[in-house]
């Protein structure tokens, strides 16, 4: 086993990935607790590359809305990255838990508002999320929002951006990827449309009974409308961020400076 490793204390896993586990851990002689990754390494050169990109991008990655990279190293083919420990857990669970109960619009706004803030640093950094969904969105303790998993994050315009057409989960894959065009910033958008209807909905906006259903609401931007108790200008944002077109969409830093609803949010940046 690795030195590195012999630093943490395993508390319990918190979570159960494709790749491997999430552990909640604490450094020996430290208080604070922290999440640590594991990631089995694949065979080819090519894939553990593309499995470090996760880390190297997180290392990059420093917002008050994003979580916290701490360290990260790899040992018998796996690759381990610590991070800040959301307590809050994830939107996901938080939407379960409301048994029905919406949410305040309020609320949601001051989310969506950290939602944005973390993801316009991203784009500013040329990165793209590419897997922005309620599941990969934390809470701290202290309520912020932290945006994580950059699983299946890439440089803008970097060969991989081109090379994989499906990324993400079908429910949050916008149009244009259906289509097989290439991922770029407004597909992030669609993604956190997707997420700012959870939060008003507690459902997703595109569902379906089968694969080819699902691709073809989505591919019409059809969705069932929003509780009519919600504002205008989040009615109208959300309309604008599932236009079929990316270039109909708004970009992040259109949302919180020059949007409709710019002025709801305004308090929270
Ligand atoms: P995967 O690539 O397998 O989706 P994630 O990074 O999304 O991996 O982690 C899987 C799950 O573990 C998350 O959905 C969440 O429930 C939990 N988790 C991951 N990172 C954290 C964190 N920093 N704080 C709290 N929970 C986390
Ligand atoms: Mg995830």
């Amino acid at each position: 086993s690795s030195l590195k490793m012999d630093c943490y204390t395993v508390l319990k896993v918190i979570g159960e990935g494709s790749y491997g586990q999430a552990l909640l851990v604490q450094p020996r002689k430290e208080s604070e607790k922290y999440v640590l990754k594991e990631i089995r390494l694949p065979k080819s050169q090519s894939g553990i590359q593309s499995s470090r990109n996760e880390a190297i991008l997180l290392a990059k990655m420093k917002h008050p809305n994003i979580v916290i990279f701490r360290e990260s190293f790899e040992a018998d083919g796996h690759l381990y990255i610590v991070m800040e420990f959301c307590a809050g857990g994830d939107l996901m669970q938080k939407l379960k838990w409301q048994k029905g109960l919406l949410f305040p619009e309020d609320m949601i706004l001051n989310w969506f508002t950290q939602i944005c803030l973390g993801t316009k640093y991203i784009h500013e950094q040329r990165v793209l999320h590419r897997d922005l969904k309620s599941k990969n969105i934390f809470l701290t303790d202290k309520g912020t929002i932290k945006l994580g998993d950059f699983g299946s994050a890439c440089i803008l315009n970097s060969p991989e951006a081109y090379a994989c057409t499906y990324v993400g989960t079908p429910y949050y894959v916008s149009p244009e990827i259906w289509d097989s065009k290439p991922y770029n910033n407004k597909s992030d958008v669609w993604s956190l449309g997707c997420v700012l209807y959870e939060l008003c909905t507690l459902k997703h906006p595109f569902q379906a009974n089968s694969w080819k259903n699902l691709i073809l609401k989505i591919c019409r931007g059809s969705y069932p409308p929003l509780p009519p108790h919600y504002s205008y200008e989040l009615h109208y944002l959300i309309k604008q961020m599932f236009k079929i077109n990316p270039k109909d969409r708004p970009s992040i830093s259109n949302i919180l400076t020059r949007h409709r609803v710019s002025k709801l949010i305004k308090k929270y940046l």
